[in-house]
């Protein structure tokens, strides 16, 4: 069969499976299974797809319909532009996430400075900031050994010099000010879904890792630990910016203000939702 009679018949296989990007499900399995480009593919669609590369295709578009999500089968996603590894026990970098980096971005003006990612996963957020901001040291902290392998692997496969990453139950492992290393920027996306949220059955999220997902006290909880903890380890002026979901933005904007951060604001995702919230320290 020739790719393109595979990658149609995989589209209205994944359709009927109920994925909503069965098109780009199928693409992006193809280029991972034959080892093609998109451009390849799209140029040489006609041309006869090799029997092993059709076996391996066959196989991913079957557990894809099985509702596997696509950056668990090829191992990879992209944020900000960054190809990350990604793996079963870590969320899934998404694009709202990007919201976060863009405000924490804009709150780095000085030359240097020092920025602390909590619940790091792939290292995501850590990197992206990173990336732009090569003079700043960058810490990732993952609860997960696991995950902070996964995101040191990706800061050494990306030769960012400049994150480095450790095992921590949030601030856990770290030192206080003023004898500690305190940070000009803390940021996280914590988990923050509640545990009866019916989201939690659809969809790639049934695949991740519950943990990294699902907080107590409707989802709150590791939010509000966070925001009293933070304090203690930011330098004077230094800001916290928190991901939380579309409906919590009025709840940690309160939370921020009772425990005496200042210019506390919400910012929205590309979807209109207030998706981050931040504050900074007297
Ligand atoms: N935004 C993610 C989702 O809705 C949740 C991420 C998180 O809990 N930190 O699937």
């Amino acid at each position: 069969m020739t790719f393109d009679a595979l990658l149609n018949s995989a589209a209205q296989r994944l359709q009927l499976a109920g994925s909503p990007s069965p098109r780009v499900d199928a693409e992006v399995l193809m280029e991972f299974a034959a080892g093609r480009s998109r451009t390849w593919l799209y140029t040489w669609g006609d041309s006869e797809c090799p029997t092993w590369e059709h076996a391996r295709f066959d196989a991913l578009v079957a557990a894809r319909a099985q509702g596997q999500p696509v950056a668990y089968l090829t191992g990879e996603r992209e944020f900000w532009g960054l190809p990350l590894a990604t793996s079963p026990t870590t969320l899934i970098p998404r694009p709202d996430t990007e919201t976060l980096v863009e405000a924490a971005l804009a709150r780095a003006g000085a030359p240097t400075g020092r920025l602390l990612d909590l619940g790091t996963g792939t290292g995501a957020i850590a990197l992206a900031f990173a990336s732009e901001r090569p003079q700043w040291h960058v810490v990732g902290a993952d609860i997960r050994p696991e995950a902070v392998a996964l995101a040191a692997h990706n800061a050494r496969t990306l030769v960012i010099t400049n994150a480095t990453f450790l095992v921590s139950d949030w601030f856990a492992s770290l030192a206080a000010a003023p004898n500690g290393d305190a940070f000009d920027i803390i940021v996280s996306n914590p988990p923050y879904i509640a545990a009866d949220d019916p989201h939690l059955g659809q969809g790639d999220v049934r695949f991740e890792p519950r943990s990294a997902l699902v907080a107590e006290a409707d989802g709150m909880a590791d939010l509000l630990h966070l925001i009293t903890q933070a304090k203690a380890y930011l330098t004077p002026g230094g800001w916290l910016a928190l991901e939380h979901g579309y409906q919590q933005a009025p709840n940690v904007r309160q939370a921020l203000e009772k425990a005496g951060y200042r210019s506390v604001e919400s910012v929205e995702d590309m979807g209109g939702h207030e998706r981050v919230t931040l504050g900074h320290l007297e």
